[in-house]
């Protein structure tokens, strides 16, 4: 099995369009498989947080902070709130854990460490996920992530300031 297969890009956008959400993203397969998820990671592994699936996006996006304009798909602030690597925890490859809906990944980011799994469930007719903190050191039952680290990974910027900043995105 190709090793590339086995590791690859992540990261963790902190977008306010129509809602606040934060787009977890795995390069998958080329691409960078998504989910959106409304209350962001949490590090308590009793937290289960909803992914919603999204559209698949281009590697280079994990490297986008800025604004989407008005009218554009996802109009609002963008902010690269967590980048690093991750890697397949699983025997099974990548492409197949994503398709059977159970992925379970190490992740080594700014900001988020450790072991987390993302479980597809089947919630009424629609195909939604569940984003899990697995159990290990990086574990914690207290530290809100979310509030504690608000700012930017790559230019250490508020959301704030990267509205002010004027910087359009295109996608
Ligand atoms: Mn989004």
């Amino acid at each position: 099995m190709a090793q590339k297969t086995q590791r690859g890009r992540y990261v963790i956008q902190h977008h306010s369009a129509r809602s606040d959400h934060y787009d977890f993203r795995l390069e998958i397969n080329g691409v960078l498989k998504s989910w959106s998820v409304p209350k962001g990671p949490s590090l308590n592994p009793k937290e289960k947080r909803l992914a919603i699936p999204t559209p698949d996006h281009a590697l280079n996006y994990a490297k986008k902070e800025g604004i989407i304009p008005q009218g554009k798909y996802g109009a609002g602030t963008v902010m690269v709130w967590d980048i690093g690597t991750f890697s397949n925890m699983k025997e099974t490859s990548l492409a197949s854990c994503y398709r059977q809906g159970a992925l379970e990944v190490f992740i080594r980011g700014k900001k988020l460490h450790g072991a987390f799994a993302l479980i597809r469930t089947k919630l009424g007719k629609k195909d939604n996920w569940l984003l899990i903190k697995m159990n290990d050191e990086h574990a914690s039952s207290y530290k809100n992530i979310v509030d504690s680290e608000p700012r930017s990974a790559l230019s250490d910027k508020t959301m704030n300031e990267i509205a002010d900043s004027g910087k359009t995105i295109r996608c």
